[in-house]
Protein backbone atom coordinates (compact mmCIF):
# COMPACT_ATOMS: atom_id res chain seq x y z
CA UNK A 1 0.00 0.00 0.00
CA UNK A 2 1.40 3.40 -0.83
CA UNK A 3 1.40 5.81 1.15
CA UNK A 4 -0.74 9.24 1.08
CA UNK A 5 0.36 12.33 -1.00
CA UNK A 6 -0.64 15.24 0.50
CA UNK A 7 -1.21 18.47 -1.86
CA UNK A 8 1.24 20.88 0.50
CA UNK A 9 2.62 20.71 4.08
CA UNK A 10 4.42 22.94 6.09
CA UNK A 11 8.42 22.70 6.68
CA UNK A 12 8.68 22.84 10.59
CA UNK A 13 12.01 22.24 12.16
CA UNK A 14 13.77 22.81 15.80
CA UNK A 15 14.29 26.60 14.76
CA UNK A 16 10.39 27.03 14.71
CA UNK A 17 9.96 25.35 17.63
CA UNK A 18 12.38 26.87 19.70
CA UNK A 19 10.62 30.47 18.73
CA UNK A 20 7.58 29.17 19.64
CA UNK A 21 8.58 28.04 22.60
CA UNK A 22 10.23 31.04 23.75
CA UNK A 23 7.14 32.82 22.75
CA UNK A 24 4.65 31.36 24.50
CA UNK A 25 6.68 31.28 27.98
CA UNK A 26 8.09 34.52 27.98
CA UNK A 27 6.24 36.71 25.53
CA UNK A 28 3.95 37.97 27.55
CA UNK A 29 3.74 41.67 29.11
CA UNK A 30 6.12 43.71 28.34
CA UNK A 31 7.50 41.52 25.59
CA UNK A 32 4.25 40.52 24.26
CA UNK A 33 4.82 42.59 20.72
CA UNK A 34 8.49 41.38 20.59
CA UNK A 35 8.25 39.00 17.97
CA UNK A 36 5.51 40.82 15.98
CA UNK A 37 7.87 44.07 15.58
CA UNK A 38 10.98 41.65 14.81
CA UNK A 39 8.07 39.92 12.20
CA UNK A 40 7.06 43.03 10.39
CA UNK A 41 10.78 44.75 10.37
CA UNK A 42 12.11 41.04 9.16
CA UNK A 43 9.12 40.57 6.87
CA UNK A 44 9.70 44.62 5.02
CA UNK A 45 14.25 43.66 4.58
CA UNK A 46 13.34 40.82 2.71
CA UNK A 47 10.02 41.89 0.41
CA UNK A 48 12.38 45.66 -0.27
CA UNK A 49 9.49 47.48 1.30
CA UNK A 50 8.91 50.28 4.18
CA UNK A 51 5.97 49.29 6.01
CA UNK A 52 4.37 46.21 7.39
CA UNK A 53 1.69 45.50 9.68
CA UNK A 54 1.04 41.57 10.59
CA UNK A 55 -2.71 40.42 10.57
CA UNK A 56 -4.60 37.63 11.81
CA UNK A 57 -5.28 36.75 7.72
CA UNK A 58 -4.63 37.34 4.30
CA UNK A 59 -8.14 38.19 4.17
CA UNK A 60 -8.10 40.53 7.02
CA UNK A 61 -5.22 42.46 5.50
CA UNK A 62 -7.27 42.84 2.62
CA UNK A 63 -10.12 44.31 4.24
CA UNK A 64 -8.29 46.72 5.94
CA UNK A 65 -6.21 48.28 2.87
CA UNK A 66 -9.18 48.43 1.06
CA UNK A 67 -11.30 50.40 3.92
CA UNK A 68 -8.06 52.17 4.02
CA UNK A 69 -8.27 53.21 0.50
CA UNK A 70 -11.61 54.68 1.44
CA UNK A 71 -13.44 52.01 -0.92
CA UNK A 72 -17.23 51.17 -0.14
CA UNK A 73 -20.69 51.38 -1.31
CA UNK A 74 -21.04 52.26 -4.84
CA UNK A 75 -17.53 51.72 -5.59
CA UNK A 76 -15.83 49.01 -8.15
CA UNK A 77 -13.09 46.97 -7.71
CA UNK A 78 -11.37 44.84 -10.96
CA UNK A 79 -9.83 41.61 -10.34
CA UNK A 80 -9.81 38.51 -12.26
CA UNK A 81 -12.55 36.06 -12.48
CA UNK A 82 -10.33 32.99 -11.38
CA UNK A 83 -9.44 33.60 -7.86
CA UNK A 84 -9.85 32.75 -4.79
CA UNK A 85 -12.83 34.00 -2.73
CA UNK A 86 -10.46 35.63 -0.04
CA UNK A 87 -9.17 38.04 -2.93
CA UNK A 88 -12.90 39.50 -3.21
CA UNK A 89 -14.49 38.79 -0.16
CA UNK A 90 -13.14 42.06 1.57
CA UNK A 91 -14.57 43.68 -1.76
CA UNK A 92 -17.95 42.84 -0.82
CA UNK A 93 -17.38 43.31 2.93
CA UNK A 94 -16.98 47.11 2.54
CA UNK A 95 -20.10 47.59 0.12
CA UNK A 96 -18.12 47.59 -2.85
CA UNK A 97 -18.96 46.19 -6.06
CA UNK A 98 -16.42 43.26 -7.76
CA UNK A 99 -16.00 43.87 -11.41
CA UNK A 100 -14.64 40.22 -12.85
CA UNK A 101 -12.50 40.10 -15.90
CA UNK A 102 -10.68 37.42 -17.83
CA UNK A 103 -7.11 35.98 -16.94
CA UNK A 104 -4.68 35.44 -19.93
CA UNK A 105 -3.68 32.18 -21.46
CA UNK A 106 -0.47 31.61 -20.33
CA UNK A 107 0.12 33.13 -16.98
CA UNK A 108 -3.43 32.70 -16.09
CA UNK A 109 -3.53 36.26 -14.13
CA UNK A 110 -5.37 38.97 -14.63
CA UNK A 111 -5.65 39.88 -18.38
CA UNK A 112 -4.81 43.94 -18.45
CA UNK A 113 -6.93 44.58 -21.75
CA UNK A 114 -9.74 43.55 -20.08
CA UNK A 115 -9.24 45.82 -17.19
CA UNK A 116 -8.79 48.69 -19.32
CA UNK A 117 -11.98 48.07 -20.59
CA UNK A 118 -13.64 47.81 -17.58
CA UNK A 119 -12.61 50.86 -15.89
CA UNK A 120 -15.59 53.23 -15.54
CA UNK A 121 -16.16 56.47 -13.54
CA UNK A 122 -16.93 54.61 -10.30
CA UNK A 123 -13.54 52.42 -10.22
CA UNK A 124 -11.39 52.32 -7.44
CA UNK A 125 -8.83 49.99 -7.51
CA UNK A 126 -7.53 47.05 -9.09
CA UNK A 127 -6.67 44.06 -7.59
CA UNK A 128 -4.08 42.08 -9.16
CA UNK A 129 -3.22 38.07 -7.84
CA UNK A 130 -0.17 36.63 -8.68
CA UNK A 131 -1.80 33.02 -9.48
CA UNK A 132 0.40 30.28 -8.16
CA UNK A 133 3.51 32.15 -8.08
CA UNK A 134 2.51 33.19 -11.58
CA UNK A 135 3.69 36.61 -12.04
CA UNK A 136 0.78 39.47 -13.05
CA UNK A 137 1.59 41.82 -15.89
CA UNK A 138 2.40 45.04 -13.13
CA UNK A 139 3.78 47.11 -15.84
CA UNK A 140 0.48 47.35 -18.20
CA UNK A 141 -1.65 47.28 -14.39
CA UNK A 142 0.51 50.15 -13.19
CA UNK A 143 0.09 51.97 -16.55
CA UNK A 144 -3.83 51.67 -16.51
CA UNK A 145 -3.63 52.29 -12.52
CA UNK A 146 -1.84 55.43 -13.25
CA UNK A 147 -3.87 56.81 -15.98
CA UNK A 148 -7.27 56.55 -14.34
CA UNK A 149 -5.98 57.58 -10.86
CA UNK A 150 -7.19 54.42 -9.14
CA UNK A 151 -5.33 51.94 -6.62
CA UNK A 152 -3.20 49.01 -7.71
CA UNK A 153 -3.61 46.16 -5.17
CA UNK A 154 -1.38 43.19 -5.18
CA UNK A 155 -2.49 39.93 -3.39
CA UNK A 156 1.41 38.02 -3.35
CA UNK A 157 -0.59 35.06 -1.17
CA UNK A 158 0.74 33.03 -4.03
CA UNK A 159 3.78 34.34 -4.74
CA UNK A 160 6.36 34.57 -1.75
CA UNK A 161 9.73 35.00 -3.29
CA UNK A 162 8.21 35.46 -7.03
CA UNK A 163 9.97 38.67 -8.33
CA UNK A 164 9.58 40.47 -12.03
CA UNK A 165 12.77 42.25 -12.54
CA UNK A 166 14.24 42.57 -9.34
CA UNK A 167 11.15 43.26 -7.91
CA UNK A 168 9.63 40.95 -5.10
CA UNK A 169 5.95 40.06 -5.65
CA UNK A 170 3.77 42.45 -3.36
CA UNK A 171 6.07 45.26 -3.27
CA UNK A 172 5.14 46.64 -6.36
CA UNK A 173 1.61 48.38 -5.70
CA UNK A 174 -0.29 51.04 -3.80
CA UNK A 175 0.12 48.15 -1.27
CA UNK A 176 0.74 44.08 -1.07
CA UNK A 177 -0.68 41.29 0.92
CA UNK A 178 0.10 37.97 1.63
CA UNK A 179 -1.23 34.98 4.16
CA UNK A 180 0.63 32.40 5.82
CA UNK A 181 -1.77 29.94 6.32
CA UNK A 182 -0.77 26.10 6.35
CA UNK A 183 -0.79 25.69 3.01
CA UNK A 184 1.11 28.88 1.41
CA UNK A 185 4.90 28.68 0.98
CA UNK A 186 5.43 29.96 4.69
CA UNK A 187 3.29 29.65 7.48
CA UNK A 188 2.22 31.00 11.11
CA UNK A 189 -0.23 28.35 10.98
CA UNK A 190 -3.41 30.92 9.95
CA UNK A 191 -1.95 34.85 9.78
CA UNK A 192 -1.13 37.63 7.21
CA UNK A 193 0.99 40.57 6.50
CA UNK A 194 -0.02 44.03 4.61
CA UNK A 195 2.57 45.96 3.36
CA UNK A 196 3.22 49.30 1.44
CA UNK A 197 6.11 52.30 1.07
CA UNK A 198 3.04 54.61 1.31
CA UNK A 199 3.43 56.10 5.17
CA UNK A 200 0.04 57.49 5.66
CA UNK A 201 -1.32 54.51 4.34
CA UNK A 202 0.70 52.57 6.93
CA UNK A 203 -0.91 54.77 9.46
CA UNK A 204 -4.30 54.68 8.30
CA UNK A 205 -4.30 50.70 8.58
CA UNK A 206 -2.31 51.44 11.83
CA UNK A 207 -5.18 52.77 13.24
CA UNK A 208 -7.57 50.60 11.49
CA UNK A 209 -6.10 47.61 13.00
CA UNK A 210 -6.00 48.78 16.44
CA UNK A 211 -9.62 48.96 17.05
CA UNK A 212 -9.57 52.35 15.41
CA UNK A 213 -7.11 53.67 18.20
CA UNK A 214 -4.08 55.92 16.78
CA UNK A 215 -0.68 55.78 17.40
CA UNK A 216 -0.21 58.19 19.95
CA UNK A 217 -3.83 57.53 21.67
CA UNK A 218 -2.78 58.10 25.22
CA UNK A 219 -6.55 58.16 26.39
CA UNK A 220 -7.15 54.71 27.28
CA UNK A 221 -9.93 52.56 26.01
CA UNK A 222 -10.66 55.16 23.42
CA UNK A 223 -10.80 54.47 19.73
CA UNK A 224 -10.37 57.55 17.54
CA UNK A 225 -12.84 55.14 14.46
CA UNK A 226 -14.39 52.76 14.18
CA UNK A 227 -11.67 49.64 13.08
CA UNK A 228 -11.30 46.35 13.18
CA UNK A 229 -9.29 43.01 15.10
CA UNK A 230 -7.04 41.19 12.68
CA UNK A 231 -4.04 41.35 14.54
CA UNK A 232 -1.55 38.35 14.46
CA UNK A 233 -0.30 37.34 17.67
CA UNK A 234 3.31 36.97 19.53
CA UNK A 235 3.33 33.72 18.82
CA UNK A 236 2.46 33.51 15.66
CA UNK A 237 5.08 35.71 14.87
CA UNK A 238 7.51 33.85 16.63
CA UNK A 239 6.70 30.70 14.12
CA UNK A 240 6.77 33.67 11.45
CA UNK A 241 10.56 34.50 12.44
CA UNK A 242 11.54 31.03 11.98
CA UNK A 243 9.93 30.37 8.89
CA UNK A 244 10.96 34.02 7.56
CA UNK A 245 14.86 33.23 8.50
CA UNK A 246 14.39 29.79 6.40
CA UNK A 247 12.52 31.51 3.41
CA UNK A 248 15.15 31.63 0.89
CA UNK A 249 15.42 27.67 1.79
CA UNK A 250 11.65 27.36 1.66
CA UNK A 251 11.13 28.85 -1.63
CA UNK A 252 14.28 27.29 -3.14
CA UNK A 253 12.85 23.83 -2.19
CA UNK A 254 9.54 25.05 -3.89
CA UNK A 255 11.26 25.90 -7.39
CA UNK A 256 13.43 22.94 -6.76
CA UNK A 257 9.81 20.73 -6.65
CA UNK A 258 8.80 22.43 -9.92
CA UNK A 259 12.08 22.16 -11.54
CA UNK A 260 11.94 18.31 -10.90
CA UNK A 261 8.02 18.15 -12.06
CA UNK A 262 9.25 20.10 -15.29
CA UNK A 263 11.99 17.92 -16.37
CA UNK A 264 9.96 14.84 -16.37
CA UNK A 265 6.88 16.80 -18.11
CA UNK A 266 7.66 19.65 -20.19
CA UNK A 267 8.51 17.09 -22.48
CA UNK A 268 4.46 16.96 -23.24
CA UNK A 269 3.56 19.48 -25.72
CA UNK A 270 0.18 18.75 -24.52
CA UNK A 271 0.29 19.56 -21.23
CA UNK A 272 1.04 23.48 -20.03
CA UNK A 273 2.93 24.43 -16.53
CA UNK A 274 2.88 27.54 -14.63
CA UNK A 275 5.22 30.08 -17.19
CA UNK A 276 8.60 31.38 -15.91
CA UNK A 277 9.25 34.18 -18.61
CA UNK A 278 12.67 36.03 -18.84
CA UNK A 279 12.95 38.28 -16.07
CA UNK A 280 10.65 36.90 -14.22
CA UNK A 281 11.51 34.26 -10.98
CA UNK A 282 8.34 32.14 -10.15
CA UNK A 283 8.51 30.95 -6.49
CA UNK A 284 6.54 27.94 -7.71
CA UNK A 285 3.67 27.45 -4.68
CA UNK A 286 1.25 25.67 -6.92
CA UNK A 287 2.66 23.72 -9.55
CA UNK A 288 -0.09 23.53 -12.14
CA UNK A 289 -0.77 21.30 -15.56
CA UNK A 290 -3.71 22.31 -17.89
CA UNK A 291 -4.15 19.25 -20.60
CA UNK A 292 -4.76 21.03 -24.06
CA UNK A 293 -8.36 20.62 -25.40
CA UNK A 294 -7.33 18.39 -28.03
CA UNK A 295 -6.70 15.67 -25.10
CA UNK A 296 -10.45 15.80 -23.69
CA UNK A 297 -8.85 15.31 -20.54
CA UNK A 298 -11.33 16.73 -18.17
CA UNK A 299 -11.32 17.65 -14.68
CA UNK A 300 -13.12 14.45 -12.91
CA UNK A 301 -11.22 12.22 -14.94
CA UNK A 302 -7.88 13.82 -13.28
CA UNK A 303 -9.50 13.96 -9.93
CA UNK A 304 -10.24 10.28 -10.60
CA UNK A 305 -6.61 9.59 -11.74
CA UNK A 306 -5.03 11.07 -8.66
CA UNK A 307 -7.54 9.38 -6.50
CA UNK A 308 -7.23 6.33 -7.34
CA UNK A 309 -3.08 6.47 -6.40
CA UNK A 310 -4.24 8.39 -3.21
CA UNK A 311 -3.02 11.32 -4.56
CA UNK A 312 -4.40 14.56 -2.73
CA UNK A 313 -4.63 16.65 -6.29
CA UNK A 314 -6.56 20.06 -6.16
CA UNK A 315 -8.73 21.85 -8.92
CA UNK A 316 -7.70 24.54 -10.42
CA UNK A 317 -9.74 27.55 -8.92
CA UNK A 318 -13.53 27.91 -10.73
CA UNK A 319 -14.62 31.49 -11.45
CA UNK A 320 -15.64 33.69 -9.31
CA UNK A 321 -18.73 33.91 -11.13
CA UNK A 322 -19.95 30.96 -11.23
CA UNK A 323 -20.09 31.31 -7.59
CA UNK A 324 -24.12 30.92 -6.49
CA UNK A 325 -23.34 34.78 -5.04
CA UNK A 326 -21.92 36.00 -7.49
CA UNK A 327 -23.70 34.93 -10.45
CA UNK A 328 -26.38 37.37 -10.27
CA UNK A 329 -24.27 40.36 -11.14
CA UNK A 330 -22.02 39.02 -13.56
CA UNK A 331 -22.50 39.39 -17.60
CA UNK A 332 -22.38 35.97 -17.93
CA UNK A 333 -19.81 33.02 -18.85
CA UNK A 334 -18.97 34.04 -22.27
CA UNK A 335 -17.82 37.61 -20.60
CA UNK A 336 -14.90 35.30 -19.47
CA UNK A 337 -14.23 32.34 -21.55
CA UNK A 338 -10.43 31.89 -20.26
CA UNK A 339 -11.28 31.51 -16.70
CA UNK A 340 -14.79 28.94 -17.89
CA UNK A 341 -12.48 26.81 -20.04
CA UNK A 342 -9.29 26.42 -18.14
CA UNK A 343 -10.69 25.04 -15.13
CA UNK A 344 -11.99 22.46 -16.79
CA UNK A 345 -8.94 20.76 -17.94
CA UNK A 346 -6.41 21.78 -15.04
CA UNK A 347 -4.89 20.18 -11.76
CA UNK A 348 -2.44 21.78 -9.20
CA UNK A 349 -0.16 19.22 -8.68
CA UNK A 350 1.59 18.32 -4.91
CA UNK A 351 4.31 20.25 -4.04
CA UNK A 352 6.30 20.78 -0.82
CA UNK A 353 9.63 20.92 1.20
CA UNK A 354 11.39 17.68 1.32
CA UNK A 355 9.26 16.49 -1.21
CA UNK A 356 10.67 13.33 -2.54
CA UNK A 357 12.21 12.07 -6.10
CA UNK A 358 9.57 8.76 -5.94
CA UNK A 359 6.73 10.82 -4.46
CA UNK A 360 7.16 13.80 -7.53
CA UNK A 361 7.15 10.46 -9.91
CA UNK A 362 4.54 8.56 -8.68
CA UNK A 363 2.41 12.25 -9.74
CA UNK A 364 4.23 12.71 -13.36
CA UNK A 365 3.40 8.99 -13.80
CA UNK A 366 -0.56 9.70 -13.47
CA UNK A 367 0.20 12.70 -15.18
CA UNK A 368 1.77 10.68 -18.10
CA UNK A 369 -0.43 7.52 -18.17
CA UNK A 370 -3.42 9.53 -19.11
CA UNK A 371 -1.94 11.29 -22.05
CA UNK A 372 -0.95 7.93 -23.05
CA UNK A 373 -3.68 6.31 -22.52
CA UNK A 374 -5.70 9.15 -24.14
CA UNK A 375 -2.90 8.54 -27.34
CA UNK A 376 -4.03 5.12 -27.43
CA UNK A 377 -7.48 5.10 -27.06
CA UNK A 378 -8.01 7.46 -29.86
CA UNK A 379 -4.56 6.36 -32.28
C1 LIG B 1 -4.65 31.80 0.60
C2 LIG B 1 -5.05 33.02 -0.14
C3 LIG B 1 -5.76 34.06 0.47
C4 LIG B 1 -6.38 33.91 1.82
O1 LIG B 1 -5.50 33.94 2.83
P1 LIG B 1 -6.05 33.83 4.33
O2 LIG B 1 -4.83 34.03 5.13
O3 LIG B 1 -6.65 32.47 4.47
O4 LIG B 1 -7.06 34.92 4.51
C5 LIG B 1 -5.98 35.21 -0.23
N1 LIG B 1 -5.58 35.36 -1.50
C6 LIG B 1 -4.93 34.38 -2.14
C7 LIG B 1 -4.47 34.62 -3.53
C8 LIG B 1 -4.66 33.17 -1.48
O5 LIG B 1 -4.04 32.18 -2.13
Amino acid sequence: MKTKIAYTKPSITQLEIDYVLDAVTHGWGEQCYKYIERFEAEFCRYLGTEFAIATSSCTGALHMGLAALGIGSGDEVILADTNWIASVAPVTYLGATPVFVDILPDSWCINPQAVEQAVTAKTKAIIAVHLYGNLCDMPALKAIADKHGIALVEDAAEALGSEYHGEKAGSMATFGVFSFHGTKTMTTGEGGIFVTRDADLYEKVLTLSNHGRMRGQTKQFWPDELGFKYKMSNVQAALGCAQLERIEELVSAKRDVFARYCHLLTQFSDIQLNPEPAGVINSAWMPTAVFSKDTGIGQQQLLDAFREQDIDARVFFWPLSSLNMFAVSHKGKQHTPISYDICTRAINLPSYVGMTDEEIQRVSDVVVNLLQCRRVSRG
